[in-house]
């Protein structure tokens, strides 16, 4: 670019975004500006003025080993000077084999054919496709797919199905295909047990599979960890029974693993708290720690098997231009590098042992009717009238916390903390204590007069 026509623009980022920028789940009628940022490093993003503020979600939950991490980007450089993308219909490259492969070795045993697209959304979509057509292919028609309350699986059609009616498919409902829905496993209590969710609280999921007996595709869960509907943490009793009811209904079991795997949980993937092997698995996020958009679903060979067939209808007909681009897959293999050299699992369970300690006195403010944590992810809720997506103190907490040096962006009246896993003992604390006296000064939904 000639730097006449750089001139051309004003040197207000802000002001420049305002002009011609639609931003991701903002309402531009009242939303404050964003803040322009020039430089992440390790936890810390930096904005053109100046701020320092540490990234406590990850940005979006995909950043795991810190911003600008230089094994990362030696990745992302070497890969860039060989191959930066090829179509993959009729192609193959390294990155996207190796990748595969090591996905394969250290995902939960049984999980072999790996089918790349873009993102969460797509992921889901691709699974929800594959479970679809799997018993379409094998002669049966399966139309129905099972899906928890609570449950958020991504923006795009299939996913907004699958996801529990809430703000970010309301608009959109009358277009939306129909889902079969049972209880998920409650973030405080179900009722009909006592203390947190467990196994018996599938009686809801068995009775749904048992009115659609050979009508059910596939049920699809986020294990362990319901993220954008609440930061709602089940017992590993619950996911195990998800897997045995499959089994017993004879229907596929989609995890959508794309918050939570690669550590989030504690464990590589969340699946492994309960032993369990789903018939597909969906990744995205974390995968290439953050630097570039890249998703994964992985399926068993027999629902591979399934598409194999000289009768062309019965292939999967579903692909994307960017489909395994080599420099996400470059990032991503250079990642799985980082937790076999870096010791960044252990690193997660000594954060995981921090957050469970540190909430504890949160759980004692009056504000707070319930904290929740699992591996990197410390969850607290507040009592709120108007509780939910839009609770009015989302908004109001967010803002605060940046003005303390902090992105958090509580989901309605949930707070929750998900650093990456450079993150110090030291920042921790000082992120705790900070919530800490932010939750203390709360009144009802005012706060810091
Ligand atoms: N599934 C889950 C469990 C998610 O948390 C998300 C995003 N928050 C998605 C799917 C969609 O991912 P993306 O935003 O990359 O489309």
């Amino acid at each position: 670019m000639k730097a006449s026509s750089k001139r051309r623009f004003s040197n207000d980022l802000v002001e420049r975004d305002r002009r011609v920028i639609w931003h991701p789940y903002t309402q531009h009628e009242t939303a404050g500006p964003p803040l322009p940022v020039r430089w992440g490093s390790g936890v810390w993003l930096e904005t053109v003025r100046g701020q320092r503020v540490l990234d406590g979600i990850s940005s979006w939950w995909v950043n795991i080993h810190g911003h600008a991490h230089p094994f990362l980007n030696q990745a992302l450089i070497d890969q860039a000077t060989k191959l930066e993308h090829v179509m993959f219909a009729g192609f193959t490259h390294e990155p996207a084999v190796e990748l595969a492969e090591r996905l394969i070795e250290i995902l939960p045993k049984g999980l072999a054919r790996v089918f790349y697209s873009d993102n969460g959304s797509t992921a889901v979509e691709v699974a929800l496709k594959m479970g679809y057509q799997y018993w379409l292919n094998k002669g049966e028609c399966r139309q129905k797919f099972v899906a928890l309350t609570n449950a958020y699986h991504g923006d795009t059609f299939g996913a907004m199905s699958a996801s529990d009616t809430s703000s970010f498919t309301e608009a959109f409902r009358p277009l939306l295909f129909n889902v079969l829905r049972a209880d998920s496993p409650d973030a405080i209590s179900c009722g009909s047990c006592s203390g947190r969710c467990d196994a018996q609280c599938s009686v809801a999921l068995e009775v749904v599979l048992g009115q659609n007996r050979h009508s059910v595709a596939a049920v699809i869960v986020e294990p362990m960890l319901q993220g954008a509907g609440g930061m709602i943490v089940w017992e590993p009793g619950y996911l195990k029974r998800v897997r045995e009811l499959c089994d017993e209904f004879g229907v596929l079991m989609i995890a959508d693993e794309v918050l939570t795997g690669f550590g989030r949980t504690g464990r590589m993937f969340a699946c492994e708290h309960a032993g369990v092997t789903p018939d597909i698995i969906c990744l995205s996020k974390a995968i290439t720690a953050g630097y570039l958009p890249l998703g994964a679903t992985i399926a068993t060979e027999e629902i591979f098997e399934a598409f194999l067939s000289s009768d062309r209808t019965k292939t999967l007909f579903h692909g994307h231009s960017y489909t395994a681009n080599p420099l996400a897959c470059a990032v991503a293999c250079a990642s799985l590098d980082l937790f076999k050299g870096a010791g960044t699992m252990s690193r997660v369970t000594s954060i995981a042992k921090r957050l469970k300690e540190g909430v504890e006195t949160l759980a004692e403010l009056d504000q707070v009717a319930d904290v929740r944590t699992i591996g990197a992810v410390a969850a607290i809720e507040l009592k709120a009238t108007d509780a939910g997506y839009l609770a009015g103190i989302g908004p109001m907490l967010h803002q605060e916390f940046l003005r303390r040096d902090i992105l958090l962006r509580p989901l309605g009246n949930v707070v929750y903390f998900m650093p990456p896993y450079c993150i110090t003992d030291f920042e921790i604390d000082w992120v705790l204590g900070e919530i800490n006296d932010v939750l203390s000064n709360l009144e009802g939904d005012r706060a810091w007069g």
